[in-house]
């Protein structure tokens, strides 16, 4: 009996969706670089390895999967990826399906589209969200490739995927790099929204004295309101959530010292490569690399002492309001960038990105799920041409709604001393994306007097340079 499908890579992700797979009643060969964890796995899958069939080398592996063989590797990201599909091409046959399931960055994806262009290989670039509990029950997967090899697919993956009130979150988005893009970006909104939720749980916390319980009650209240999420409910839980050797707070037992594994920092990248300001999603990967630096903020605060006061707002306003307000806003900025990166991305790579859809493939199975993003799906929908979205009809009315508590918040973060990067660049975004008219003039000018750029006149007269030369 052979398998359907086939997967290599035991680790975390990998197990997580073998097992995800065989559950849902696909037959699944697989395989793993050290033979001993395939042994292990087998026996960790109980009942559920009757759909299994554990592999120990390629050409056993290769023979027990059906032709065309869709191969999911889901190992390391990185060259790992390349000396694997060098190992695995002499085995396979024509139309054979190569699918990095990983987190790769998009341009290796487009890459080895190219190398693999007139192999007779097909390949597919598929992002996969939730991490372990995802993969196990339901990721949202982000696929790219070619639409035929997508419906070779199509079955098993939208069986293994989150569901959304019963639609899969999983979908062919465009060809070559498209998929790998579009999780590279939901991982940079993720960075922001995350670092946004620190930055609020910072005021409570340093500006106005509160514990970690109390603190998690706030953020439980939110979660009923408009910004249930994911992150914001699992916030509640860590901030709850007591060290089983001191009986303390476990979250004031972490050092304040964040990793990044790099799709935050591409995401940036990609934006500054194609000039689209993502400023919160930039400030939250710089809040990550200073978070790094403990030694040097140590030494830092013992030079510059007690710069922190009580975060106060205006009289007469709600706290737990403002805050929620405030956070919200910074949210619409963060993926309002987010999907401008994705825009860009989409003419620039001529991908055809479906607006619409990428935002309910998020909706379920990955880590920014939110009841919000149906919000977007509903903008994108009434608005595909929309220049960005919040100044669709919906998100600018939410922008009204919002920002003055924005503002608010954080000018009394700003003169408490408390660091809020993201929701300062978020209001700043917001402030730069509507002035009609902005000061580049300006920079304009310095260009054009330090380097002879010219600049256009707002009058039209052709005139392409300033007077400095002749010293006036
Ligand atoms: P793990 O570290 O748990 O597992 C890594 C797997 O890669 C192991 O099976 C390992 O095999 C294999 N591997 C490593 N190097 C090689 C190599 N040179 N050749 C062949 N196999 C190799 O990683 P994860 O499961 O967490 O991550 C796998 C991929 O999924 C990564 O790209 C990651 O970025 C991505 N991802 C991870 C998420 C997460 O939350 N963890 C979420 C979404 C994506 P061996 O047992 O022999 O060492």
């Amino acid at each position: 009996q052979t398998a359907e499908i086939g997967l290599i890579g035991l680790g975390v992700m990998g197990s997580n969706l073998a097992l995800n797979i065989a559950e849902k009643g696909n037959r699944i060969a697989v395989f793993n670089r050290t033979p001993a964890r395939t042994g292990e796995f087998l026996d960790e899958a109980g009942d559920l390895g009757a759909n299994i069939v554990g592999c120990l080398t390629t050409e056993e592996f290769v023979a027990a999967i059906r032709p065309p063989r869709p191969i999911i590797i889901m190992i390391k990201a990185g060259d790992a990826v390349d000396a694997q599909i060098d190992a695995l091409m002499p085995h396979l046959g024509n139309g054979d399906i190569m699918i990095d399931a990983g987190n790769a960055n998009f341009r290796d994806t487009m890459a080895r589209f190219d190398r693999l262009k007139d192999t007779g290989f097909t390949f597919i670039g598929m992002g996969v969200s939730g991490g372990e509990e995802g993969a196990r029950h339901g990721p949202s997967i982000m696929v790219g490739g070619t639409p035929d090899s997508y419906a070779r697919v199509e079955n098993v993956l939208t069986s293994i995927a989150a569901k959304y009130e019963g639609d899969p979150c999983c979908a062919w988005l465009g060809p070559n790099g498209a998929g790998h893009f579009v999780k590279t970006i939901h991982n940079g909104i993720e960075y922001a929204d995350m670092q946004m939720i620190a930055e609020i749980y910072g005021i409570l916390r340093d500006g106005l004295e509160k514990q970690a319980p109390e603190i998690a009650g706030i953020f439980g209240g939110w979660n009923r309101g408009r910004l249930n999420s994911y992150l914001i409910e699992i916030t509640e839980k860590v901030l709850q959530a007591k060290d089983t050797v001191t009986g303390a707070a476990i979250v004031d037992m972490i050092l304040d010292r964040a990793g990044q594994k790099g799709t935050g920092k591409w995401s940036v990248i990609e934006a500054q490569q194609m000039g689209v300001p993502a400023t919160a999603i930039e400030a939250a990967v710089a809040a990550r690399s200073l978070s790094s630096m403990k030694d040097e903020r140590v030494a830092a605060e013992a030079i510059f002492p007690g710069g922190r006061s009580r975060f106060e707002l205006p009289a007469g306003l709600a706290l737990e309001t403002e805050l929620e307000l405030a956070l919200f806003a910074a949210k619409i900025a963060a993926y309002a960038q987010g999907f401008a990166v994705l825009s860009s991305a989409s003419r620039a790579y001529g991908w055809s990105l479906p607006m619409p859809t990428i935002a309910r493939i998020w909706r379920a199975g990955c880590i920014i799920r939110s009841q919000f993003l149906d919000e977007i799906t509903r903008a994108f929908t009434a608005n595909p041409e929309a220049a960005n979205l919040i100044v669709t009809p919906a998100f600018s009315a939410m922008v009204r709604e919002s920002l003055p508590s924005l503002r608010r918040v954080v000018a009394a973060a700003v003169t408490a001393g408390l660091p809020v990067p993201a929701l300062a660049s978020a209001l700043s975004y917001f402030d730069s994306y509507r002035q009609a008219r902005g000061t580049a003039n300006l920079i304009q000018a310095q260009r054009d007097f330090f380097g002879a750029h010219g600049f256009e006149r707002t009058d039209g007269l052709d005139r392409p340079h300033g007077p400095w030369g002749s010293g006036a």
